[in-house]
């Protein structure tokens, strides 16, 4: 029998474990963990997203600051608000939702972000922690991927582990998280020759593509660990639906435990944001470990 790995139970335990951890930090320390998020423009699908960080974030009982800046706001406007918040001492966290408008470079804005509230760990100094093995903030998808991963499997140790995708975001960061958990890991992309099998090669199987079922079902080892990242809307039967990057149905029979889409890694994004944010405000007022 194939595990459909249910990333929203996953999801709301990990959001659950925060809470609990934010409710001491209150009760011991008297002091609320706090995040803040960045918008620029009217994207509507960054507005959503923003929405739902928004509400997640109340709902773990910390405190959700937003600023919501006009399509046309200059680069430099977004470095000034950026550096506010660095120094602001009641903001744990901050957040700058991407794609940002053409004219601003999401690369400086980035990495103006102090590291020790880059709680989305795309600062240059927080992917240079996670490559030396050091102690930082880790990108929110593949952290949720390799909790998945370990919900089938306690100890990764030993397995050899296949990445397709080698993008900043996703597929690089996976792959480092794969290796520090002892995998033998592959990192696969669109220039790998015979990507099936490479593929067949997996005991645990990534796909962070945006290519809708580009994973066939034979592709996939007998009893493989599958995480699909990919989140891709088509149409199909006149129907609009999600799919991710692994053909669903057909890799099922092969695989031990897979992740549906929607349902696996997707609900993993913001809880793993929140266990950032609840990790960046211990870590920063010295408030001790945090167990989430
Ligand atoms: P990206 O476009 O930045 O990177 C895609 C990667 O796939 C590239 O490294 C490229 O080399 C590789 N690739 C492209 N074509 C390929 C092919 N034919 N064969 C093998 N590799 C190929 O995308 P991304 O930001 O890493 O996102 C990947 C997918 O994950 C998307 O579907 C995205 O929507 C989804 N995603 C989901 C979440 C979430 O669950 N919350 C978060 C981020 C991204």
């Amino acid at each position: 029998m194939t595990t459909v790995i249910d990333g929203k139970a996953v999801a709301a335990d990990l959001r659950e474990k925060v809470a609990q951890a934010v409710a001491k930090i209150k009760e011991e320390h008297n002091v609320q963990p706090a995040l803040a998020v960045v918008l620029v423009g009217e994207d509507p699908a960054s507005q959503v997203y923003v929405r739902n960080k928004h509400t997640a974030t109340e709902k773990s009982g910390m405190r959700s600051i937003e600023h919501k800046l006009p399509e046309t706001t200059r680069e430099e406007d977004v470095v000034a608000l950026v550096r506010n918040l660095n120094e602001d001492p009641e903001v744990d966290g901050i957040l700058v939702q991407l794609p940002l408008p053409k004219h601003i470079s999401s690369d400086r804005v980035l990495n103006e972000i102090h590291p020790d509230k880059d709680v989305d760990g795309l600062t240059e100094v927080n992917a240079g922690r996670l490559m030396l093995g050091k102690d930082g903030l880790v990108p929110c998808t593949p952290q949720g991927s390799v909790i998945l991963a370990k919900t089938v499997k306690e100890n990764l140790s030993g397995l050899k582990a296949v990445v397709v995708g080698r993008s900043i975001l996703v597929g690089k960061p996976l792959a480092m998280l794969l290796l520090a958990e002892n995998c033998t890991v592959t990192m696969a992309h669109s220039r790998t020759k015979d990507l099936a099998a490479v593929c067949r090669e997996a005991d645990i199987l990534c796909a962070a593509v945006g290519i809708p079922r580009l994973i066939k079902g034979d592709w996939v080892k007998k009893g493989a660990i599958v995480i699909d990242v990919g989140i891709n809307r088509i149409e199909e039967d006149g129907k609009k639906r999600l799919v991710g990057d692994v053909d669903y149905g057909a890799a099922k029979d092969a695989a031990a435990a897979i992740t549906p889409v929607p349902g696996g890694v997707g609900p993993m994004t913001i809880a793993c944001l929140l266990r950032n944010t609840v990790l960046a405000a211990a870590r920063r007022r010295g408030l001790g470990a945090v167990e989430v």
